[in-house]
């Protein structure tokens, strides 16, 4: 009887001609998330056993799992010989002590000489027979058994399903940038798009010595959380300092944050197509701050020509709070460090700024050089 964690996918059937290449980035990702913990990944149909690793390690592997985007369920159970009495070895390992049960017996070796019936009634009745506490109840059971008799004479038997995160393996959708600040938005925003497929790396803006080295270590706690679902390490600081005085000195105050933000978009694509990345990811969400609003996201989108990726768009702050309390970012998010944003921070923002006005204003500074200063000061961290 060898311990095992059996791991069923998502959407990736769906796919048809391409459905090799989801599978084999899904495995790759798997292993990813294993690193570290001896194992084996088999391949079985319509699933995948980590077989082979020290007992004790199960719970930790299951957990790692839980976070893999592909994964639509996991079970941690056995994988036994498909005689009876081996198959029940196991199912007694996994029953309840007591309470209402049923046994689940599906037959993936359809020539197994019991039909799935049969097996679940042997089972049940040899339960029941050993555990006097034990009751069968078919319809709405406390506990049920499952049973997978498979081809190769084994048998995989686990308690339960539990529900893995969904969506496509990483990797399979292309490549994104993602805004990260130090706040709750955005590393929602980048999960999100992780979760349908998108490598996600990140690219963090800091005004130091305005802002200071804690607001950094924010953003990299933040994106450790993140790369244990989107398996990304790779984390890119660049300074908008010398930007903002620009700014702050030159042009007319409540157009501060309308302008910063046409910078970042700026240094953010150029940074992209430099590194291969195909779209721009941001937090923003509709009216959610003054800069976020139809026309100050347009100022943002005419300075790029890269699709922009605003998954939460449509979300109330309360529905982000939620999902990045469940993704974890939460209590690293609510850590109170100033992002740059609110340096210079102007009385009273712009919300519906004027395009005219915007680039009359930016007219009066050296764009395209601020720019390209601002991603000499590129910093890449490994994590
Ligand atoms: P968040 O909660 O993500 O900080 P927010 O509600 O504070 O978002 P803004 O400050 O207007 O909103 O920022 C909108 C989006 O711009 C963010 O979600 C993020 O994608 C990007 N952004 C803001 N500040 C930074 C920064 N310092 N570095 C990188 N991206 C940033
Ligand atoms: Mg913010």
């Amino acid at each position: 009887m060898e311990k095992v964690v059996i791991i069923r996918y998502a959407e990736i059937h769906l796919k048809g001609k391409n459905r090799g290449y989801f599978e084999h980035v899904f495995s790759i990702n798997l292993e990813k998330s294993l690193k570290g913990i001896r194992h084996e990944l088999h391949r079985l149909s319509g699933r995948w056993l980590v077989a082979n690793f020290e007992e004790e390690l199960a719970e930790e592997i299951a957990e790692r799992i839980s976070r893999v985007f592909g994964v639509q369920s996991y079970s941690i159970g056995f994988q036994v010989g498909s005689s009876m009495d081996e198959i029940f070895a196991a199912v007694k390992c996994v029953a309840p002590a007591s309470g209402t049960f049923k046994v689940v017996t599906h037959r993936g070796y359809k020539k197994y000489p019991l039909t799935s019936m049969e097996v679940s009634a042997a089972i049940g009745g040899r339960l029941l027979s050993e555990n006097p506490a034990l009751k069968v109840d078919v319809h709405e059971p406390e506990h049920t058994v499952y049973v997978d008799i498979r081809e190769n004479d084994t048998a995989l038997v686990f308690g339960s399903y539990e529900p893995g995160v969904g969506g496509m393996p990483v990797g399979t959708g292309g490549k994104g940038l993602l805004m990260i600040s130090g706040g709750i938005d955005s590393p929602v925003a980048g999960y999100m798009m992780a979760k349908r497929g998108l490598t996600v790396e990140l690219l963090h803006f800091h005004s130091y010595p305005y802002t200071n080295e804690g607001a950094k270590e924010k953003v990299v706690t933040l994106a450790k959380i993140l790369s244990q679902y989107s398996l990304v390490v790779k984390l890119t600081t660049v300074s908008v300092t010398h930007i903002q005085e620009e700014i702050h000195a030159k042009c007319a105050a409540e157009l501060n944050v309308t302008l910063l933000r046409r910078f970042m978009f700026r240094i953010a694509e150029r940074f992209a197509k430099r590194e291969g990345m195909q779209c721009l990811i941001t937090g923003e969400s509709l009216g959610q701050v003054a800069s976020q609003t139809i026309e100050g996201m347009t100022s943002s989108n005419a300075v790029v020509t890269l699709p922009v990726l605003r998954p939460l768009v449509g979300f109330d702050k309360d529905e982000i709070i939620e999902r990045a309390k469940k993704i974890g970012t939460f209590e690293t998010s609510i850590m109170p460090f100033e992002d740059c944003c609110t340096v210079f921070l102007p009385e009273h923002p712009a919300t519906r700024p004027k395009l005219s006005f915007i680039e009359g204003e930016e007219g009066k500074l050296e764009v395209e050089a601020l720019v390209e200063e601002a991603l000499k000061t590129a910093e890449k961290i490994f994590f």
